[in-house]
């Protein structure tokens, strides 16, 4: 049988705004609503962020407590991931939520131009990062948006600072990062063998390749990542409905590919994350 394919939902992310797609969930209840949908839909991760009441992001860590919280309880097993991304959150903020002890958080390996904002991520800055994620056992999510944080997250490998097996995501098609092409794409995958072999990976494409790059990825092995996050374009343009459409979508992809949809269980399994309630 292939390999279970792991669907993530990244449900609300930093730029899109209500008023450019009433379906993106905001509140923290709304946010729960939206995942538990994704999740019956056939997703098995679910990465957040949080947002204050400004539609801003935020880190603050009662928010993410209590979506954390809401996601157990409503969707059994199913992995939360926290981002430790997001504009305007300075960055000493950025892991102050990660004592909750999620079952993942996002960490990007360096910096990168984003559509209108540098995404800073000095080396230090990575570092502490890692540190705290180890200290609280939050398995890292590589956010690969330029082809050095593949290096880079070999480098943490190597320092002990990441433990093996690390897991990657490649971002495609964010404006002024890396561009939606297939030759980027394989070199990636061909680098990843070579210098983090025992990784596992996901691939992302943002806005209108969001459905290219989950084709890439059921047919090369790997994971898929879909969600409001990634789908409405940073230039406004509305392509979806609901995180738990766009997850049906992927589940239907995956069915094309003869990729089973993971449950949490296989997904915890893949990933080697404990099982769901294991502290
Ligand atoms: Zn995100």
């Amino acid at each position: 049988m292939s390999e279970p394919c792991i669907i993530s939902v990244a449900i609300t992310g930093s730029v899109p705004r209500k008023k450019d797609n009433p379906a993106v969930p905001i509140s923290v209840p709304e946010q729960i609503e939206s995942t538990h949908a994704a999740f019956e839909a056939g997703a098995a991760l679910a990465h957040v962020h949080v947002r204050d009441e400004q539609e801003n992001s935020s880190s603050d860590p009662e928010r993410f407590a209590r979506l954390q919280e809401g996601i157990r309880k409503h969707c059994p097993g199913m992995i939360v991931q926290f981002s430790t991304g997001g504009r305007g959150r300075a960055l000493d903020q950025r892991g102050s939520m990660l004592h909750l002890a999620p079952d993942m958080a996002s960490l990007a390996t360096g910096s990168v131009n984003f559509p209108t904002i540098v995404y800073e991520n000095p080396p230090d800055f990575v570092r502490a990062l890692a540190r705290t994620m180890l200290e609280y056992d939050v398995k890292p999510e590589i956010e690969i948006f330029d082809l050095a944080m593949l290096y880079n997250a070999a480098d943490l490998v190597r320092e002990g600072l990441l433990k093996p097996p690390p897991h990657v995501q490649f971002v495609l098609g964010v404006k002024h990062a890396l561009p939606v092409r297939r030759e980027i794409f394989d070199f990636e995958l061909a680098e990843l063998k070579k210098v983090l072999p025992e990784a596992t990976w996901t691939a992302a494409g943002i806005g209108r390749y969001q459905l290219e790059v989950n084709r890439w990825a059921l047919e090369m092995g790997g994971h898929c990542r879909t969600g409001l996050e990634d789908n409405v374009r940073w230039d406004k343009e509305r392509l979806a409905a609901s995180n738990a459409e766009l997850v049906s979508r992927v589940a239907g992809l995956c069915a094309e590919y003869g990729r089973p949809v993971a449950t949490p269980g296989q997904a915890r399994a893949i990933l080697k994350l404990k099982p769901a309630g294991a502290s």
